[in-house]
């Protein structure tokens, strides 16, 4: 089968014929119909997380079909050990051992692969592939960090790409207020904010017409951090969404007096995966996607380092 393959970070994947994988127990065959293009596979990739298994084939925005005939989407979380006190206290996203799709284990950048199948989801009929494909990770971590922003109803966004597109529609069917934060200048981010009901869309350093009761900063920006305390409200919560950052600036202590927090998401929990594959036909959420061949993975994780794609960008097989 065909595959786009990491040999090393900072290098370009490279398209080769690798040998199917094998299933071992417990786990499926799935032909990969469309698999999500995700800012993590950028930091794998460009080797800004860890290096955890060489050569690999990224990808965890999967939509599957097994041989018979059954469409199953594989999300980041791969597999956990089921013993630790992560897993045995319904927090198995902290896993001490768990495996990730396209980081522990191959991905979905390929025609084939293979996954356990307690990990895997049915996914909503209505979504085609390409529509399905950024459910998986963009929808899941982003509906993850929307609840971790507890009942905010003034809600402020730092980063307009593949998750916040998502979070934006739940948000907004929920009854939030939102605001929306893009970097200074990107005009086509802010009319994209705008246009997925934010309230008011501005550059990042810029004050929102009001407090706000919570922010999820999506882009690695260390600096979005002391920013977003900046524009909360007594009691609000910046979530950190992103597995990677660059450094939090220091701040002064009064950002984050008067219970201010600032808190990380990690990865998702199967009940995650579930509860929001049943929420989203319902909002409904509408995923805007870019679709590009398998062998142009490269391109379109170019496009996503400069920030160039509208919503998600998506490998179709
Ligand atoms: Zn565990
Ligand atoms: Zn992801």
């Amino acid at each position: 089968m065909r595959a786009m393959v990491l040999h090393a970070p900072g290098e370009p994947l490279q398209l080769e014929d690798v040998p199917t994988p094998e299933p071992a127990a417990g786990q499926l065959l799935l032909r990969v119909r469309a698999c999500g293009v995700c800012r993590t596979d950028l930091h794998v990739v460009d080797g800004e997380l860890p290096t955890h298994r060489l050569p690999l084939v990224p990808g965890h925005q999967i939509v599957g079909e097994t041989a018979d005939g059954r469409r199953l989407g594989v999300p980041w979380l791969g597999w956990t050990c089921g013993r630790c006190r992560y897993c045995t206290s319904g927090r198995e996203n902290l896993c001490d051992r768990a495996r990730f799709t396209g980081y522990d284990l191959d991905g979905g950048y390929a025609e084939q692969v293979v996954a356990d199948e307690r990990f895997c989801f049915p996914l909503p009929a209505g979504y085609p592939d390409l529509q399905a494909a950024p459910l998986l990770c963009a929808g899941l971590i982003g509906y993850r960090s929307l609840r971790l922003a507890g009942d905010a109803e003034r809600l402020g966004l730092y980063g307009f790409g593949a998750a916040a597109h998502i979070v934006a529609q739940v948000a907004r069917h929920e009854g939030r207020r939102l605001f929306g934060f893009v970097r200074a200048g990107d005009e086509a981010a802010r009319a994209f904010a705008l246009a997925l009901g934010c309230e008011w869309a501005g550059a990042s350093g810029e004050a929102p017409p009001e407090e706000l009761d919570a922010a999820i900063v999506f882009a690695p920006a260390g600096e979005l951090v002391p920013a977003a305390l900046r524009v909360l409200a007594k009691g609000g919560t910046v979530v950190c969404a992103g597995i990677h950052m660059s450094d939090i600036p220091s701040f002064p202590y009064e950002l984050l007096w008067q219970e201010r927090a600032i808190r990380s998401v990690a990865n998702l929990t199967r009940r995650d995966g579930e509860e929001f594959l049943a929420l989203a036909p319902l909002v409904p959420v509408r995923t805007e996607v870019e679709p590009f061949p398998l062998e142009r993975a490269n391109e379109a994780l170019d496009r996503l380092r400069r920030g160039e794609i509208r919503g998600a960008a998506v490998l179709q097989m």
